[in-house]
């Protein structure tokens, strides 16, 4: 039975191991209704995407997805690329959802071989918020952290297990917690726990610079990528040949369904524009043959804007649908990496479909 850290607690031992770190407005009394009086560990996530802007960590502290039945908080603590850790609640979060509870056991106990492997969970039936600290690392997992982002995150990890006199078999990753998940990403959570263990035996004076660099992916961890990414495809397209590795058909599908909602949008725009024009003109107080054109053309097409809405809507979703294609970035970033190819832009997305409380 391990009582939450109070925020005071929080900050006193984040001071002691010289995390850097940034309060977000209102942590120290955030959190969700229901069990976090009896905390056993730390859970790493990463928040699915490279975004590192505040709006971003205002959205997972305070706004979450409550439409979804999965309100703010989304975690504890966020660590930024440049190795800030924001923290932003100290109560219950939803960033765990439900897990395994054969994992569990192991990090109450701390009696597994996790210096050298990674927890293989059991069925989910177990509710992590109530039993674990959540990190939501900012990155898309993709990759591996940041030098500055691991180094705070290790400290972080190893702040809160000093404070509650656990060692790093009380850190895991979501992907230990329940099989739905893969985060955090390109982080071998042994090598975590090596980091961590390290860094506890350091102690908190050791101010030596982050040892880590960001490395390329290994040859396994390639594979590995390729293995999920033919998972989602056959998945999204159930027609690909069960034995084929297809990736050209399925892009040039991707390409054709964007050309064609591009080519939809468009001509909804000129609608759009259409329909602005007579508003404009009638407001004007027009009058004259052309008023009369533009109203009769708005009044036509007024129903097929509406029309074309609804198609464009549906076209829409079935490109969410196969944009489930963006599980292909994650297997060709480490690719890329090994390429030397450069950073990529990806709109905010979020890993983060934890099960309510
Ligand atoms: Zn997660």
């Amino acid at each position: 039975m391990a009582r939450p850290l109070t925020p005071d607690q929080i900050l006193a031992a984040f001071d002691k191991w010289g995390v850097t770190y940034r309060e977000w407005p209102g942590w120290k009394t955030r959190g969700r209704p229901g069990a976090f009086d009896d905390v056993n560990g730390v859970m790493i996530h990463h928040t699915g995407s490279d975004t590192q802007s505040e709006s971003y960590v205002r959205w997972l502290f305070e706004e979450g997805r409550p439409a979804e039945g999965i309100p703010a908080p989304l975690a504890q603590f966020m660590v930024g690329m440049d190795g800030v850790c924001y923290i932003g609640a100290a109560g219950r979060a939803n960033h765990g959802g439900r897990g395994s509870s054969s994992t569990l056991t192991k990090v109450i106990a701390e009696e597994y071989a996790g210096f050298s492997t990674e927890i293989k969970p059991g069925p989910d039936n177990t509710d992590g918020n109530a039993h674990f600290y959540g990190f939501e690392v900012m990155f898309d997992g993709g990759q591996p952290m940041t030098g500055p982002q691991y180094d705070t995150t290790v400290r972080a990890t190893a702040a809160l297990l000093d404070a509650h006199g656990w060692t790093a078999l009380s850190a895991i990753a979501h992907r230990e917690w329940s099989a739905r998940k893969w985060d955090p990403g390109e982080t071998p959570m042994d090598e975590f726990r090596r980091d961590v263990r390290d860094r506890l035996a350091a102690g908190p004076g050791n101010d030596d610079p982050p040892k880590k660099e960001p490395k390329m992916p290994s040859e396994k961890q390639i594979w590995g990528h390729r293995e999920r990414f033919m998972t989602w495809i056959r998945d999204v397209y159930p027609d690909l040949r069960k034995d084929g590795w297809r990736p050209i058909a399925m892009l040039q599908d991707v390409f054709a369904r964007l050309r064609l909602v591009y080519g939809r949008l468009t001509r909804w725009d000129w609608l759009v524009n259409t329909l602005g024009r007579a508003v404009w003109s009638r407001r004007a107080g027009g009058d004259g043959p052309m008023h009369a054109t533009r109203l009769r053309n708005a009044e036509r097409n007024s129903e097929r804007a509406m029309r074309l809405a609804e198609e464009n809507n549906k076209l829409l979703r079935d490109l969410a649908r196969a944009q489930k294609i963006t599980v292909a970035r994650t297997a060709v970033a480490p690719l890329a990496a090994l390429a030397g190819e450069g950073e990529d832009d990806s709109e905010p997305a979020v890993e983060a479909t934890e099960g309510a409380e």
